[in-house]
């Protein structure tokens, strides 16, 4: 595999952020997460020569081989389900944007608590409701939208979702749209302890909706890197 058009495909990505920005009337500015799952540290190179700064895995142990593989100054996110047990691995990553329950919060409180840092981190909303995918249901995030802010290991810093992969863009639109309600029902229960400010949402596939619908975070894998064989 090689990555050689990769900042071709940034540009024009860049361009079509700018496009959709403009459409949506959100005035954020989007960061783009370069999704490197399934590829080598080649990509996590790669991305960073055509100008990326933050790379996203989904499983600990491969974000850590290529942390261990590279020496670039990489703003790692993990973007996958964290298991309690290895919640030690949060303090390789610049953001932890999976959190998808009221458990893993608490661990990864505790972890932030003992080491005398708060973890920063998103917290994961299924606001689709789809039973295969983690995150905080509607009714659960408005109870940890009134605990969190005792929550001192850690600092929430917005909102993370997954759009189902079959909606069309209409569904898309309401998806994106409730994940950013869901961003402003945290963001009034922080109370001013935390700045939550992000929301990251919008894959290869429904990003532009995602950035229309005031994403603040894309994470791209497939149109950098091409079609992956496995996840
Ligand atoms: C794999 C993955 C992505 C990137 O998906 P693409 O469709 O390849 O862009 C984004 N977010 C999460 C949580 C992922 O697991």
């Amino acid at each position: 595999m090689h990555f050689q058009d990769i900042a071709d495909r940034v540009s024009e990505v860049r361009q079509r952020i700018a496009e959709a920005v403009r459409r949506g009337g959100h005035g954020q500015h989007v960061t783009i997460v370069a999704v490197t799952k399934t590829h080598g540290v080649e990509a996590v190179q790669a991305a960073w020569d055509a100008g990326l700064r933050d790379v996203g895995e989904n499983r600990v142990q491969e974000a850590v081989q290529k942390m261990d593989a590279t020496q670039l100054p990489i703003a790692w996110h993990l973007i996958g389900h964290l298991q309690r047990n290895k919640v030690k691995a949060v303090d390789r990553f610049a953001l932890v944007q999976s959190i998808d329950s009221d458990r893993l919060a608490q661990s990864v409180h505790e972890h932030g608590a003992a080491r005398g840092r708060p973890v920063d981190v998103l917290v994961q909303v299924n606001v689709s409701g789809e039973a295969t995918k983690g995150g905080f249901s509607p009714a659960e995030l408005a109870s940890f939208a009134e605990r969190f802010p005792q929550l001192s290991g850690i600092t929430v810093r917005g909102v993370m979702t997954m759009a189902p992969l079959d909606a069309d863009a209409r569904a898309l639109h309401t998806v994106f749209a409730r994940a950013r309600e869901a961003r402003g029902q945290l963001a009034a229960g922080a109370a001013g302890k935390h700045d939550v400010t992000e929301l990251s949402m919008g894959m290869s596939n429904d990003y532009e909706v995602a950035v229309e619908e005031g994403a603040t975070m894309v994470r791209l894998g497939t149109i950098l890197f091409g079609a992956r064989g496995h996840d």
